[in-house]
Formats: structure tokens, C-alpha cells, sequence
């Protein structure tokens, strides 16, 4: 499995008491340090170029978030620039494009161990944190480099609006999101699979408040590893968020660090028997430091676990 992450991912600095803080950061620092201790391999990352950020977010949306570059900015109540929030935006974007690419191209597992998150910005905006919607631009340029079939499972607390906008109409891209609902950003509903072409492309999985590991992992057993059954991608794409945790400040789910590690290995093994172990999993929320160091871990551990077995 190879790791990609930068030190730099604690230079995005939101004001004093916001949730996505540079202690996220260190979090991601530590996970890569130990990895690297035991003999992984961890990779710098490079920063997504223009062109690639292009494929989901427009021109106008570009320049405006190039024009933040060197300062603090406000954009909405949740989501703020620092000086360095350009660049290091850019580089969570890179390394997430880096591992889908690193995954679809060797077979290997990967894991981009980014801040900041994604899943919430939409092709025309930031929002809820996210600049770049990193996962979604990772699977646009799989897709332009002969992908036929990309799937993309996200399991934060919180909707993946981005991901989905990115995607609503095209039937070359699966979307699977289990989240909070109804809980901000207020999308999700399951009445929402996609538009166009894209129909039945999108599949959404609300939980009630309190949800926990039976009621989430229940739901990818009856619905979402069937709906990747039957898609049979050529790599699949993991939004992994931590703050469905029992013990994350901002969710409501009451999901373990053993039901991350159920998950992850469920969704390991699908990616195992569906597309020759080709899965990339990208960090996006998890606020509860703790829980966002045991849950990645067990992410780690699932996915090399898996990947040892015998096909
Ligand atoms: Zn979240």
C-alpha cells in the first residue's frame, strides 16, 4: 500500500476554535510517520495542475480560488482561506489524484492522507470546509485517461454534495454515500439517484441520528456492495471520513473504530473481487482526533489485511 502525504497539510490554518484544525494535520503527520517506520512506503505529493481541477470545477471558480492565494479570506461561515490554503488545497487535490492514479495503474492500494477535505465543493464553489472537490477530480482524470467504470464510495457523516454534483448525470461514475440525514449539508435524500443517463447512478444511504455499526454496515451489506456488484468498475474511489464516530463532535452517528475496520474491509474485499485490488481511499472529515488516528489505522490495517489474502 503506498501512502501519499505531505507535512504542508498542517499549513492550511482556518481561524482559532474551527473544527477542520492544523491538529488534523498533525494526525495525518503521525499516521504517515509510523507507516514509514515500519517500511511503507509514504510519497510526497505534487500539486493538481489547473487542467485537471478543470475537469470538475469551472473557469470562473478557478480564478476566484487562485485570487485567495497569500491571504485569509472568509468564503462562507464554515470555509476559510490562510495564506498558504492555495497551495495546500492544490496538494490535497494532487495526492488524491496520485493515489486513484497510483491504484488504477499498479494494482496497489493507496491512501492520500489529505486536509483540506473535498467532498463538499461543488463544480462552481467551496463550501463546508473544501476547496477542491479532491475525490471527484481524481475519478474525472481516471475517466480521461480510459477508466470506463469508476466508483466512488463515501462514508463520512456527511453528505458528499460535491461528489454527487460532480457526477449526477454521468452513468460512468457509481456515487455511494451513507451519511447523516437529514443533517447538514441537507442533501442525500434517497430519492436522489442521478438525472439523465446518470439515473440510478447515484446511491444514497441516510441513517437516522444514533445509527451505529449494525444499522451502517447493514446498509453496505444489503444495498451498497450489491449496487458495486453490478456496476463492476475498474477502480473504486473511497471518501473516508471519521466523523461518523461515536465520539466525533459533529456527527450523530454512533459508528466504533471496529466498524471503520468492518468497512474498510468489506469495501477492500469488494475492490479485490471486482477490479483486481484497485482501491484508493482519501481522507475528508473526522474531528475528534483520537478517532480520526484509530480510524485511519484501521482503514490501513483492513486494506493490507485484505489485500494478503488469496483472491
Ligand atoms: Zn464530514
Amino acid at each position: 500500500m503506498l501512502l501519499l502525504h505531505s507535512p504542508r497539510f498542517s499549513e492550511h490554518c482556518p481561524p482559532p476554535g474551527h473544527p477542520e484544525r492544523i491538529e488534523r494535520g498533525e494526525v495525518l503527520e503521525a499516521v504517515a510517520g509510523a507507516f514509514a517506520a515500519g517500511g511503507g512506503a509514504v510519497r510526497e505529493p505534487r500539486m493538481a495542475t489547473r487542467e485537471e481541477l478543470a475537469l470538475v470545477h469551472t473557469a470562473a471558480y478557478l480564478d476566484a480560488i487562485e485570487a485567495t492565494a497569500g491571504k485569509a479570506v472568509m468564503i462562507d461561515d464554515d470555509t476559510y482561506t490562510s495564506p498558504e490554503s492555495y497551495d495546500v488545497a492544490r496538494l490535497a487535490a494532487g495526492a488524491t489524484i496520485d493515489a486513484a492514479r497510483h491504484a488504477w495503474t499498479t494494482g496497489e492500494s493507496a491512501m492520500a492522507l489529505v486536509r483540506p477535505p473535498g467532498h463538499h465543493a461543488e463544480p462552481h464553489k467551496a463550501m463546508g470546509f473544501c476547496f477542491y472537490s479532491n475525490i471527484a477530480v481524481a475519478a474525472a482524470v481516471l475517466r480521461a485517461q480510459g477508466a470506463e467504470r469508476v466508483a466512488i464510495v463515501d462514508f463520512d457523516v456527511h453528505h458528499g454534495n460535491g461528489t454527487q454534483a460532480a457526477f449526477y448525470a454521468d452513468p460512468s461514475v457509481l456515487f455511494i454515500s451513507s451519511h447523516q440525514y437529514p443533517f447538514w449539508p441537507g442533501s442525500g435524500a434517497d430519492t436522489d439517484r442521478g438525472s439523465g443517463a446518470g439515473e440510478g447512478f447515484t446511491l444514497n444511504l441516510p441513517m437516522r441520528a444514533g445509527a451505529g455499526d449494525d444499522e451502517v454496515l447493514g446498509v453496505y451489506e444489503r444495498q451498497a456492495l450489491p449496487a458495486l456488484e453490478a456496476f463492476r468498475p475498474d477502480v473504486v474511489l473511497v471518501s473516508a471520513g471519521y466523523d461518523a464516530h461515536h465520539r466525533d463532535p459533529l456527527g450523530g452517528l454512533r459508528m466504533t473504530t471496529a466498524g471503520f475496520a468492518r468497512l474498510s474491509e468489506m469495501l477492500a474485499d469488494a475492490a479485490r473481487r471486482l477490479c483486481g485490488g484497485r482501491i484508493a481511499v482519501v481522507t475528508e472529515g473526522g474531528y475528534d482526533l483520537g478517532a480520526l488516528r484509530e480510524g485511519i489505522d484501521a482503514t490501513i490495517e483492513a486494506i493490507e489485511r485484505s489485500h494478503h489474502e488469496v483472491p
